[in-house]
């Protein structure tokens, strides 16, 4: 068999926003894919109607996009093996569909979902299979002439896969090993239904997998189940030498390690399980996401490449490209990853202290005008670069830096009294006069000429600066006094010393 050019897709069902655990699917395939030299296909696996929500897959395109994963086929990226939207591809499904009833290998079942219901009360763990076809309503057990009729006259029907018993079934998977069933376990499950002349995920999944030449198929455990029969259809259809190799990814568990991590334990946890924000259409209910609550992209994608994932060694910080070089499925783990939320803001907190203070500025221009501020940008950046590392989310920074914007309205009450000496006053004066000589007016020549004044003059450091702090910051906070002093300038620093003497004096 020649070395077929690697080709995965993610292949996620427009029923809601993305979850958490989709996007790592995402992220990993999207990993093996540039460092393979492959491609990357987006499929929109839409045929159930019923569960089909709108906006979820312009949710989804924007939410890869967003963290950085391209896609080099699909659903708005286009490509030679298109439709990429499995909508558009009945006709397509309907010709696999009719190949398998023509070769045996399928039926046509008119069984309505009430006499389901009566076998599986008449029946103890009743599955529709080679131990229980024959008692049913189907092209098996009517003459062709009654299924025609049946059909003609409207009944609608669907088309089950005729799984063969006893026969060994082996699923291949990169990351769990050799998984041996045996084909008796299996029911025959439906693989197209008339009633919306659609497939079902089975049938569509397999052919498109097939028709599109993908490798790999790297998803959720949960559908690792479902892997069984996929290896049987390839089996039936006479594909098995270009079966992709599979790679079932596990389970994101809840912090606290037992069970899959859901929605709920975010609301009660406080962090999103969503990339982006998202509204449901139905019920307005609006769920936070990664995006919307700070999340830098490269934090995010850096958090859940770990999820599941190591280096082989204690290397935390790694962005796309060396992600890109460093990811193994071999390597990916068999059971659950914990979701350690706390991880996901040190990464944040992280890729902020990355970013140069231009950067930062820029990300927290849009913070400063919701507050109502504008300000220089040069005066932004270095105030930015003060704090940034006091931060995991840019909005926070504005808790750090009001007051470099804003002059204190007021004086914490407790520091004022701890702080503000009888003294206090008079030596603030002096200070003004001191500083207002200072040129340069920055932190060393503001330092050098404030610390000589007051050996000079034998003060007590200590209560000079708290008392400066509080009069420049209106709190006991805030970063190196000097460092405020230099960034605020001197007009403004003195204007805020006079004015916390006159109404502390
Ligand atoms: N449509 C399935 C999903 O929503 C795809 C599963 C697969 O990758 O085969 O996850």
């Amino acid at each position: 068999m020649t070395e077929r050019k690697v080709r995965v897709r993610f292949a996620p069902s427009p029923t809601g926003p993305l979850h958490i655990g989709g996007v790592r699917t995402a992220l990993y395939n999207y990993l093996f894919a540039k460092q393979q030299g492959g491609n990357l296909v987006l499929r929109i696996e839409d045929t159930d109607s019923q569960r089909f929500v709108p906006g979820a897959e312009a949710y989804i395109i924007e939410a890869l996009i967003w963290l950085g994963i391209k896609f080099d086929e699909g659903v708005s990226f286009g490509g030679e093996y298109g439709p990429y939207r499995q909508s558009e591809r009945k006709t397509i499904y309907k010709e696999y569909v009719d190949r398998l009833l023509a070769e045996d290998k399928a039926y046509i079942a008119f069984d309505t979902p009430e006499e389901l219901e009566m076998k599986r009360k008449e029946i103890a763990n009743f599955q529709y299979d080679a131990s229980t076809r024959m008692q049913m309503r189907n092209s098996l057990t009517l003459s062709a002439d009654e299924v025609n009729t049946l059909i003609e006259a409207g009944n609608q029907y669907v088309v089950r896969v005729k799984i063969e018993p006893d026969e060994k079934v082996t699923v291949n998977d990169l990351i769990r090993g050799e998984v041996v069933i045996n084909s008796s376990v299996l029911d025959d499950k439906v693989l197209y239904k008339s009633a919306d002349r659609l497939p079902t995920y089975h049938l569509a999944n397999i052919v498109d997998d097939h028709l599109m030449e993908i490798t790999h198929v790297i998803r959720g455990e949960e559908w690792l189940p479902s892997a069984p029969l996929h290896v049987l259809l390839y089996r039936y259809f006479g594909w098995e030498d270009t079966m992709p190799q599979f790679a079932h990814l596990s389970l994101l568990l809840k912090p606290e390690g037992n069970g899959k991590l859901s929605k709920r334990d975010g609301d009660r946890l406080g962090f999103p399980v969503f990339p982006l924000e998202w509204k449901d259409p139905k019920t307005g209910d609006l769920s936070s996401g990664y995006r919307e609550s700070g999340y830098l992209p490269e934090a995010v994608v850096n958090f859940l490449a770990l999820l599941g994932w190591n280096p082989g060694n204690d290397q935390e910080m790694m962005a796309m490209e060396e992600l890109i070089k460093l990811f193994d499925l071999g390597k990916c783990s068999k059971s659950g990853a914990k979701f350690d939320y706390e991880k996901g803001k040190w990464f944040n907190h992280q890729y902020i202290q990355l970013k140069d203070n231009k950067e930062v500025a820029a990300l927290f221009m849009p913070v400063l005008a919701e507050k109502g501020v504008t300000a220089d940008a040069g005066y932004v950046e270095k105030v930015a670069g003060l704090m940034k590392d006091r931060i995991n989310f840019i909005y926070e920074l504005w808790d750090q830096v009001a007051f470099f914007f804003v002059a204190p309205a007021g004086y914490d009450e407790k520091t004022v009294k701890k702080r503000w000496k009888a003294d206090s006053a008079a030596q603030l004066a002096e200070l003004a006069e001191v500083l207002s000589g200072c040129e340069p007016f920055d932190v060393e020549g503001t330092e050098t000429k404030v610390k000589a004044w007051i050996e000079e003059k034998g003060y007590h450091l200590g209560n000079i600066m708290n008392a400066t702090r509080l009069a420049l910051v209106g709190a006991p906070k805030g970063p190196h006094i000097f460092n405020i002093i230099e960034a605020l300038g001197k007009e403004e620093t003195i204007r805020r010393i006079r004015q916390a003497i006159s109404i502390l004096k």
